[in-house]
């Protein structure tokens, strides 16, 4: 639809056009003809491709965009001497997968929200990450797992706290948000929706790994608790074992072909949690966020730290408010503010130009990403990129 001012310009032209009084005769009236012509139609293109511009930004583009995802497994202590080559590569391997299966969806031309739920359940079901299987263990020695999930398109979101059968979160997470009126339930009522929505549930036996659960044990012999961060410290500069510390959760944040973003984001919370303890992870705003206008966000870390930052939110405000770019944004967050507060951490995040900046403030993150036409990259260490 034109606006008055394209009607004007576009009457005005007609003018210009069907009354070119006896130009003939006259070179400078054709002169001066050619170079109104010229004038109008320039203004008249400026004027449509303004037009085009703001409707871009205030609704979804039909036009095809390149398509990304980028991909978390968790950040923390992770340093190349505590890692052996077979960890490395597993760790890598289940990354490359995690991104492939995202990357099929997108490049079949299915939504981002597809997209970051496939490679979520690919490392949901991995017990190398602290989600799903090989979730970190409560202080009553449970999995109690958390999960979310946000549609830039819209900022619709579903989220879920507490689950303890339900073998993907993550599907908990977006059958709240596509199915139910909420955006967030928690422990038996989520579980009650999960059954009603006839999601595959497992016994809750099924989360339960070796390793995970030695790490529970190791903290209540000592008798702290993560929460208790002076003492953590100390454990963790005294004693190997808490030298591989780190926050196993995982994320994805994608771009589709239709240039909408989505991120999602499943955990297992911190070990040795009590309480009912929830963390970031399913409070959107915090270590999940979408939003089209400015960027997605998935994060992993000191739960409690991200929550009183409100990390997602706060890169998407910079954003939207501090004109700043998503890197900018992504750091100030992860590498100022929340290391001027103590939490460790980090974020993948991804805009709709197919920008992405995955900042960490600990000694390293799994991460990765893929482009459209690219391999996918996987990382681990802070000296990579
Ligand atoms: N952010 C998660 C939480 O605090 C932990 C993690 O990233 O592994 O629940």
């Amino acid at each position: 639809m034109m606006d008055s001012f394209q009607k004007n310009l576009l009457n005005y032209g007609r003018k210009a056009i069907f009354y070119p009084i006896s130009t003939q005769e006259n070179p400078n009236i054709v002169m001066k003809t050619k170079l109104i012509l010229s004038i109008f139609f320039g203004v008249l293109l400026w004027s449509c491709s303004q037009n085009t511009e703001n409707q871009e930004v205030k609704t979804t583009p039909t036009k095809q965009a390149d398509f990304a995802l980028a991909i978390h497994g968790g950040a923390g202590t992770i340093l190349k001497e505590n890692m052996t080559p077979e960890q490395d590569a597993a760790y890598r391997a289940k990354l490359k997968e995690a991104l492939d299966a995202g990357y099929a969806v997108l490049e079949s031309g299915c939504t981002a929200l597809d997209a970051v739920v496939s490679a979520v359940m690919v490392m949901e079901d991995s017990p190398l990450f602290n989600a799903g299987k090989g979730a970190v263990f409560t202080n009553e020695g449970k999995n109690e797992m958390d999960a979310a999930i946000m549609n830039g398109i819209d900022r619709n979101a579903g989220a879920v706290a507490g689950l303890t059968k339900v073998k993907n979160p993550i599907t908990a997470a977006r059958a709240v948000m596509e199915n139910s009126p909420h955006v967030f339930m928690t422990g038996a009522g989520a579980e009650q929706f999960a059954e009603e929505q006839n999601l595959e549930f497992v016994s809750p036996d099924y989360f339960y790994t070796d390793f995970r659960f030695e790490q529970l044990e190791k903290i209540r012999e000592t008798e702290k608790t993560e929460l208790d961060h002076s003492s953590l410290l100390e454990m963790e500069l005294g004693d190997p074992f808490f030298k591989d510390r780190k926050f196993g959760t995982v994320g994805a944040v994608a771009l589709d072909k239709n240039g909408n973003i989505a991120a999602a984001t499943s955990t297992g919370g911190m070990t040795n949690k009590r309480y009912g303890r929830v963390g970031d992870v399913p409070i959107i705003g915090a270590g999940t966020y979408a939003d089209n206008e400015t960027c997605a966000v998935s994060a992993t870390g000191h739960g409690e730290y991200f929550i009183r930052n409100v990390v997602g939110h706060e890169i998407a405000s910079l954003i939207r408010y501090g004109r700043k770019s998503l890197s900018e944004a992504a750091d100030e967050v992860v590498m100022k503010q929340l290391v001027e507060m103590g939490g460790s951490g980090g974020i993948i995040s991804i805009d709709r130009n197919g920008n992405i900046a995955m900042p960490f403030n600990s000694e390293g993150m799994y991460r990765g990403y893929r482009k459209a036409g690219e391999e996918a990259k996987t990382f681990i260490y802070k000296d990579e990129n």
